[in-house]
């Protein structure tokens, strides 16, 4: 075991602090990755104030991974020290149920080991995750990151929220000829509109901030509403191919269901825990509409993703921050102030 430095939360609402813990020596498929960059995602936030129950404290999230492998075992192929890699939000699954098998890690059946909330399978001990100097991972669940070093702070978010839009965009077949929407102009949601535009989807945002409306334009929106306007809604009725919601809040699912075309799909990745208000089988059932969820996406997918953003130079927006500014960083992630996604720079990181 060596010892690993990391900013963690040691209660629900109690500031961040230093904290050190032990991650396991390297096995023979291990690489060690000091880590550069990690992005916030909203899902830190959720994991830390114990939205989605009792994380252990001291809690370490941090699944946006971007750094550089130092070290590695002795039977790594894919990587050697000095090697820029990402980890996004696992490390681990059983690697022989019938979703391992089609690359799709996420939803293994026996349970995927999560890069935090989980327990390591080698050592008995929590995972803590990126808010940290360096990270131990078995070599498959590592990515190459191709992006440019200028780039790297801003290619952290993919490995969360670009990873966890383009999973669906690709399984919904968005591209030419189809009318995508995006709602909640977020972290997730940012980089939904950049990545159904950079397929070549007619791509129509929804935010409930007015403040945004040129900003998506920008980030490559055909159309933008006002997800709060009911008759600018309306009149998209039974017109999209594909919705994708990435609220945590409670959202009205009848309201973007009639937005949906016959065989369309509104898509929930969204994972707060107040209920949704529920649509009525009629909006359903006349035009054979689906309601689906979809959780991150499998290692072969990521990869896809991240080899897709370097050669078309997609990155995330964001805001750099030190370690010191994440309580801060936290309730503005919560007030929707922030656009589009807090990366901290972990060179901020005190490991004295
Ligand atoms: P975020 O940066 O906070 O973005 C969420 C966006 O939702 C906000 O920017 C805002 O956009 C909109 N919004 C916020 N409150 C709202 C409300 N009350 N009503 C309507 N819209 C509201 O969060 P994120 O990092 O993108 O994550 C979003 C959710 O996805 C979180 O619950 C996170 O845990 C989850 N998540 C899921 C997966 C998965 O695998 N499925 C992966 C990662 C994260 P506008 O200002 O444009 O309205
Ligand atoms: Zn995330």
């Amino acid at each position: 075991m060596t010892t690993a430095h990391a900013w963690a939360a040691p209660a629900a609402h109690e500031p961040f602090a230093p904290f050190t813990f032990e991650r396991r020596t390297l096995e023979p498929q291990d690489i060690r990755i000091d880590i550069l960059f990690c992005g916030i995602c909203h899902s830190d936030v959720h994991f830390a104030r114990a939205e989605w129950g009792d994380p252990h404290y001291p809690a370490v999230p941090g699944h946006e991974i971007v750094g550089r492998v130092s070290e590695v075992g002795t039977a790594v192929t894919k990587f050697k020290a000095g090697d820029l890699a990402g980890v996004g939000c696992l490390v681990d699954s059983c690697g022989h149920c019938h979703s391992c098998g089609e690359g799709l890690e996420q939803y293994c059946e026996t349970g995927a080991t999560g890069t935090y909330m989980s327990v390591e399978k080698q050592s008995g001990l929590p995972t803590y995750g990126g808010y940290s100097d360096y990270i131990v991972v078995r070599e498959n669940f590592a990515l190459k990151v191709g992006h440019d070093e200028a780039n790297l702070a801003a290619a952290a978010p993919l490995l969360c929220a670009g990873i966890t839009l383009w999973s669906p965009l690709r399984h919904w077949k968005a591209g030419p000829g189809k009318k995508v929407g995006i709602v909640g102009i977020g972290g997730l949601g940012h980089m939904g509109v950049k990545l159904a535009h950079a397929l070549s989807a007619h791509t129509v945002a929804f935010t409930t901030s007015p403040g945004k409306v040129e900003e998506c334009h920008r980030l490559g929106a055909d159309e933008v509403l006002i997800s709060r306007d009911a008759d600018q809604l309306a009149a998209h009725a039974n017109s999209f191919d594909l919705i994708i919601n990435t609220v945590s809040a409670s959202q009205d699912l009848d309201m973007f269901a009639k937005l949906l075309k016959r065989d369309g799909t509104l898509v929930l990745v969204g994972a707060g825990t107040e209920k949704h208000i529920a649509p009525d089988a009629f909006t359903m059932l006349m035009k054979r509409r689906s309601i689906a969820g979809s959780a991150i996406g499998g290692i072969a997918e990521t990869q896809e993703m991240l080899d897709f953003c370097a050669e078309h130079g997609i990155t995330s927006d964001i805001e750099l921050i030190g370690v010191d500014k994440v309580d801060v960083a936290y309730d503005r992630i919560v007030a929707s102030d922030v656009k589009y996604r807090f990366v901290i720079d972990m060179a901020t990181l005190p490991t004295a």
